[in-house]
């Protein structure tokens, strides 16, 4: 493939274009070293239409230092200051701005020549980068769910006022989005939403007394990073899914219906009027749904495995069991109750799998947790971002004082 350096091209108007034909795509990650953000790397390796902007991360400032080099972007931003200090120093000989904190987040966000933000940051923090995003006129390519779960009631407006698009990262999100090209949003009868069942599927509570860490760890289909494997295992993960794809696609959650496929072959479907089931299927790769969103409504070419027919012998389908798994129970509750309180579930369970990622809970204390957390909460009706973050801190306090 013909190889461009970022000096070659020739910049126009917010978006960079090669001279050969095709234009460049310049994208900005917050989470570049995590999970999501260096597999949205390896697509940018192999697209050499993309060009890498801005990039971020918490404190991995060895692999970003590698990142920067590699694909020289103009700005690269860090959580502390200190860390910034010796990042600005590593790089001492390239121009590249490097920032930090909140600020420096949304400075990556809305960095001015970037056509797409890829949120590829864990947790409520990337609600403030997202917005100022938006604001921007930044489409994004959304992975951070929890933002979407505590502010969609925001964003989701937003963005049709900024008119930018939001397109979905995460599998399934994406498997919805694939198979609603082509229909009409008013035939839409329900969303089948798939989940594996994580690792710890038909075991019982008396069993999930004991399970450890590493038990927990174990994903049986996708490699993800820590804080989602866990959200996978309690199902919380899947309930999270289920308050993503009410905001994402309009749908209320009576039609939103999850399905346990162990195999991750079914990625999601849609169920239309005519009892017609459209549905995306693939083997488990996070890249194909990175990668459908940075460069949609078009398919490119991805290397890697594909489902082999011959070999398929059945595709599973279970039903998801809510009485162990809690997580999907509290979601449907949070939805219901609405305004703060799925804050207030998403702000317990990332408090509870920190607890528990450092190993001071146990397993099922993480359901105990969210449930005296929403229990004790009064809900806020339409809250604004200053109150979500106060939520999330009073909920953040609570844990701290209690755990
Ligand atoms: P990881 O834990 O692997 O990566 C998180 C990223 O966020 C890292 O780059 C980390 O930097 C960065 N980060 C953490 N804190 C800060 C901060 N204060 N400022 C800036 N950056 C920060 O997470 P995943 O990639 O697994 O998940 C990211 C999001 O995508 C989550 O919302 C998850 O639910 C969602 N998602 C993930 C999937 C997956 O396959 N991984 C699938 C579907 C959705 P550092 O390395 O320095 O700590
Ligand atoms: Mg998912």
């Amino acid at each position: 493939m013909l190889y461009i350096s970022f000096k070659q091209y020739i910049q126009h108007g917010g978006c960079l274009h090669n001279g050969k034909g095709y234009d460049m795509k310049n994208v900005a990650i917050i989470g570049s070293t995590g999970s999501i953000g260096t597999q949205t790397l390896e697509i940018a390796r192999a697209n050499k239409d993309i060009n890498i902007c801005a990039l971020s991360c918490g404190s991995n400032i060895e692999l970003i230092e590698k990142q920067a080099r590699e694909f020289k972007p103009d700005i690269v931003g860090v959580w502390s200051r200190e860390d910034a200090g010796r990042l600005k120093l590593a790089l001492a000989d390239m121009d590249i701005t490097v920032v930090w904190g909140m600020d420096g987040l949304i400075q990556i966000a809305e960095y001015k020549t970037s056509d797409i933000l890829v949120t590829a940051i864990v947790g409520m923090i990337g609600i403030r980068p997202t917005i100022a995003a938006i604001k921007a006129g930044k489409d994004i390519a959304l992975a951070n769910k929890e933002t979407l779960v505590t502010a969609g009631h925001i964003i989701m407006p937003l963005a049709g006022e900024c008119g930018v698009s939001i397109l979905p990262v995460d599998s399934e999100h994406s498997a919805i989005f694939q198979s609603l090209q082509g229909n009409k949003h008013g035939d839409i009868a329900k969303i089948l939403l798939t989940a594996s069942g994580g690792p710890f599927r038909g075991k019982d509570r008396e069993f999930l007394k004991n399970v450890t860490l590493s038990d927990a760890l174990k994903h049986p289909n996708w490699s993800m990073g820590r804080k989602i494997t866990i959200d996978s295992a309690t199902m919380v993960n899947k309930g999270l899914e289920v308050i993503e794809a009410k905001w994402l696609f309009h749908v209320p959650p009576e039609n939103i219906q999850v399905v346990v496929q162990p195999q991750s072959i079914i990625h999601s479907m849609v169920e239309y009027k005519d009892g017609a089931v459209i549905a995306q299927l693939g083997t488990p790769d996070m890249k194909l749904p990175i990668q459908y969103a940075l460069f949609y409504p078009d398919r490119r070419y991805l290397a890697g495995d594909r489902l082999d027919f011959e070999k398929l012998t059945s595709i599973a389908i279970e039903k998801p069991d809510m009485d162990t798994f809690l997580g999907l129970r509290f979601a449907y509750e949070a939805i219901e109750k609405g305004g703060s309180m799925p804050t207030v579930l998403n702000a317990a369970n990332e408090k509870a799998v920190s607890l528990f990622l450092s190993e001071k809970i146990r397993f099922l204390d993480i359901y105990e947790i969210i449930r005296e957390c929403m229990d004790r909460h009064r809900v806020i009706e339409n809250p604004d971002i200053d109150s979500i973050l106060e939520t999330e801190k009073c909920v953040y306090d609570y844990i701290e004082s209690r755990w």
